[in-house]
């Protein structure tokens, strides 16, 4: 056996459910360590407009898992981080961890005059790159660390030191560097999270094509009240409400080209998202074109719920294309009736692909050799000794499960320090 056991938890991703697993430990009396990617916590659910099946705004969660967060000294979080390596074994892993600069420091009161001193937009990836944003930005309303960034290609403009000089408080640092922080830690907790699917690999479906070929996640973005429209569900090809939407299940899921898996959550997402568009355009008709339904538990109801919409309109069927309708802007879907395999066209103004969870690991793996199952999740919740995986990362689920998730991670991890 080699050196003295180490007290600390890494938690590696500060969605869901590496911040449950997080706050768990700590609560329990463990130092822990949150390493998240992006400059903000809260992952993908930050990004959502409402939670199936209560219908009810995601921020509530999220803001008592940040509270929980902020009020405990026992959680060191770092964003715009990642794990560069970590060597050693249960109880005694060293961990480097490498912290990009945000080029704002804790003196920033959000006023935003950096933000009005340049002429820089990026695109806002907050909202999947649908609007621009200024290269001095919040990364979104209620982000936690609430503080602004600057994207370092502004650093490295000629605007740069305007920038600096319109800051009222001194928060710009033009010359942070990155950072690279060593750590000892007893238990790691990898809760990576999941990537939407690449629809631009899905070439029957017009997606980077036509406008109106829109992902779900996109849509959560589009009828948010912070997203890029305000909340206004649209034809981004040219501003008007859609008259028709029609959402495409299994949008490269369930299929071996692409993801063989089911996610488990977009069947319940397009029925949600179907609310959003009935409460906004009440008498537009809408379509989900579905192989099988998914809506497991207690989410039937929310299904029986939304059957009951005689607008919406429930399609047995898969679709095989996606195109645009000649001498018309709307576009048409090939879709066989999976009972009667008849070919039907049905036009619709606005086209929702339901695109499936891809595990993280499937383009960033950890930095030492795990295991991962067939389709690229971490196999289970015990990776390996002293090693454990939360939430998307190890199944496509709903925030529920991996809450659950993350608490039995905080425990394995906890359990791991003590027995030894
Ligand atoms: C269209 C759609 C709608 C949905 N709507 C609902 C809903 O209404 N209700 C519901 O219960 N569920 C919903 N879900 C599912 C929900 O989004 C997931 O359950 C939830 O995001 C899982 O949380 P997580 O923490 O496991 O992963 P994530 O939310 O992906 O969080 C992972 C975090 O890890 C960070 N990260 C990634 N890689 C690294 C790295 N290498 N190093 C450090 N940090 C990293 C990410 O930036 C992120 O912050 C929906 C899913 C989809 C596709
Ligand atoms: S960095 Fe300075 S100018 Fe920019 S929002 Fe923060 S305090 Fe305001
Ligand atoms: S949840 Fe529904 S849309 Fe998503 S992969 Fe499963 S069956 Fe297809």
């Amino acid at each position: 056996m080699g050196g003295p056991v180490s007290q600390s938890i890494l938690v590696v991703g500060g969605g869901m459910s590496g911040m449950t697993a997080a706050i768990e430990a700590a609560e329990a009396g463990y130092e822990v360590f949150l390493v998240e990617k992006n400059s903000y916590l809260g992952g993908r659910v930050a990004q959502l407009n409402q939670y199936f099946p209560k219908l009810c705004p995601p921020y509530c969660g999220l803001e008592i898992n940040f509270r929980r967060i902020k009020n405990n000294p026992k959680i060191k979080v770092f964003t715009l981080a990642t794990v560069e390596s970590i060597a050693g074994q249960e109880g005694e892993f060293d961990v480097a961890i490498l912290q990009r600069p945000r080029y704002v420091n804790e003196k920033c009161t959000c006023c935003g005059k950096c933000a009005e001193a340049t002429t820089m937009e990026i695109d806002n990836p907050f909202n999947y790159g649908m609007d621009k944003i200024k290269a001095a930005y919040l990364p979104h309303d209620m982000a936690f660390p609430m503080r602004y960034v600057i994207d370092p290609a502004l650093v490295q403009s000629p605007e740069a030191q305007k920038v600096k000089e319109a800051c009222p408080y001194d928060a710009i640092d033009l010359d942070m560097q990155p950072q690279k922080i060593e750590l000892k830690v007893g238990a790691i907790i990898w809760a990576t999270g999941w990537n939407p699917y690449d629809a631009r690999k899905l070439d029957t479906y017009g997606f980077g094509v036509y406008p109106d070929v829109i992902t779900n996640v996109m849509m959560e973005r589009m009828a948010s009240w912070n997203g890029p429209t305000q909340g206004k569900i649209i034809r981004p090809s040219n501003g008007e409400p859609p008259k028709t939407v029609a959402f495409v299940q299994c949008a490269g899921s369930r299929d071996e080209n692409h993801l063989p898996f089911c996610s488990g959550v977009c069947c319940l997402a397009s029925m949600k998202q179907a609310t959003y568009v009935r409460e906004q355009i009440p008498d537009a008709k809408i379509y989900i074109f579905y192989i099988d339904i998914r809506a497991k538990d207690r989410y039937e109801d929310f299904y029986n719920r939304v059957k009951e919409d005689e607008n919406v309109i429930f399609f047995k069927g898969k679709v095989a294309k996606i195109e645009q309708q000649e001498g018309s802007d709307q576009l048409v879907l090939r879709v066989e009736n999976t009972m009667t395999e008849e070919l039907h066209e049905i036009a619709a103004d606005l086209v929702v692909l339901a695109t499936g969870m891809e595990p993280t690991t499937a383009t960033e793996p950890l930095p030492i050799p795990v295991a991962y199952d067939d389709y690229q999740f971490l196999p289970g919740l015990v990776v390996q000794p002293g090693i454990y995986a939360a939430g998307c990362v190890r199944t496509p689920t709903n925030v529920a499960e991996v809450v659950q998730d993350g608490t039995a991670a905080a425990l394995k991890a906890i359990q791991s320090i003590s027995r030894r």
